[in-house]
């Protein structure tokens, strides 16, 4: 049974170019599974989350992490009974506005759109993804998602404020999004959280000793993996310990999150649109164990010196490209200079390298840079 403050699919504010509804599935589902056709979706497979494949090809990429981040948000938005639909679509798109290298690519880009007087922001590069790039159908440019979808895509992580961002004006920006967007950024969260110290775990950049010390929360589950299997290898303790962090953290922000709609007195989703503050939270005891885990990670492995090589790598990639294309537009691909001439050329630059692959961008270098030195 979907709550009454859910988003209900009949209710939807509809698409920019309407179209006759399908026989079997709702327009949420069809969106998700446009989302799964998109190109910018098969790309996250080949973009960095945090490692490049130089440590091993089973660490999470950009695709990996979003299909954890989709599976997570199923299970919350179905144990709070929201539009379960909805959740899994805004999950499986929340990232795909990234550029390759992870952060250091996104830096890389903003600091080189900065220098033009603009910037690059993943969430508004999403939606031109989705809204334009993707030409899959005949009759419009786009996927021609929902309403809901688009606005869960700008609104999901942060507000924009209305006086900045005149051209979002449609996405409400002066009301909070629906609760089955404001899940996204935590399940996000806990995605990485504890992929990360996985992953980080495995590649020898974080040792055990280390993680127990930094993060309680991983000791405590740790300690309660050591007394059930006192003799089992410590990589099945370890995974027993990320796991119960994990669970840890999708019961607390199921059940504060219903607390918090109890005490607000929450009946409609109006009321969610309308209430000051986002709803969707941690209680303030795993919100305290959340910022510890991401702060260690922080330390300890994003800012790790074994990372900053090809950290500082892919931004040198990135800003050489950029200033490349900016002096030769005439090195782009056609489709690219058709657009320069409606819009800024650094903007077209911008979208041209955010769309690339970690493989493909490396590619480019080659060819117009003369190669990594
Ligand atoms: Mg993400």
């Amino acid at each position: 049974m979907l709550a009454a403050y859910a988003v209900h699919v009949e209710h939807s504010r509809g698409r920019r170019f309407p179209q006759p509804s399908h026989p079997y599935r709702n327009d949420f589902q069809r969106d998700r599974d446009r989302i799964i056709h998109a190109r910018a979706f098969r790309r996250l497979e080949a973009k960095t989350q945090v490692f490049t494949r130089r440590y091993s090809d089973h660490f999470r990429n950009r695709l990996t992490h979003t299909l954890e981040v989709a599976q997570i948000s199923r299970t919350i938005a179905s144990a709070l009974n929201l539009n379960v639909d909805l959740a899994e679509a805004l999950a499986l798109v929340h990232d795909i506005g990234h550029p390759p290298f992870g952060h250091a690519g996104e830096k890389a880009l903003d600091a080189a759109m900065r220098e033009h007087g603009l910037i690059f922001d993943h969430n508004l590069h999403a939606l031109r993804i989705v809204e334009d790039f993707e030409q899959r159908y005949a009759a419009f440019r786009g996927l021609n998602l929902t309403f809901e979808v688009r606005e869960g895509i700008i609104k999901h992580s942060h507000d924009y404020c209305a006086d900045e961002y005149p051209e979002l004006a449609e996405y409400l920006l002066d009301l909070r999004p629906p609760l089955e967007a404001q899940l996204i950024d935590l399940t996000d969260e806990i995605a990485y959280n504890t992929a990360d110290l996985d992953d980080g775990f495995e590649a020898h950049l974080l040792s055990l000793e280390q993680i127990r010390a930094g993060v309680p929360v991983f000791d405590h589950f740790f300690r309660d993996a050591e007394c059930i299997y006192p003799g089992v290898a410590d990589k099945l303790k370890f995974n027993e310990a990320v796991k119960g962090m994990l669970n840890r953290f999708v019961s607390d922000l199921i059940e504060n999150t219903q607390k918090r709609l109890e005490r607000a007195g929450i009946q409609m989703l109006d009321q969610i649109r309308n209430c000051p503050e986002r709803l969707a939270a941690f209680s303030p005891e795993v919100e305290v164990e959340r910022r510890e885990a991401k702060k260690f990670l922080y330390e300890n492995l994003y800012y790790s010196p074994s990372l900053a090589g090809e950290k500082d790598d892919a931004e040198r990639l990135v800003s050489e490209l950029f200033a490349f294309w900016i002096k030769n537009p005439s090195a782009l691909p056609p489709n690219y200079q058709e657009k320069a001439e409606q819009e800024s050329l650094p903007r077209i630059v911008c979208d041209y390298i955010a769309g690339m692959t970690d493989n493909f961008i490396y590619e480019q270098y080659e060819k117009h840079c003369g190669g990594m030195r």
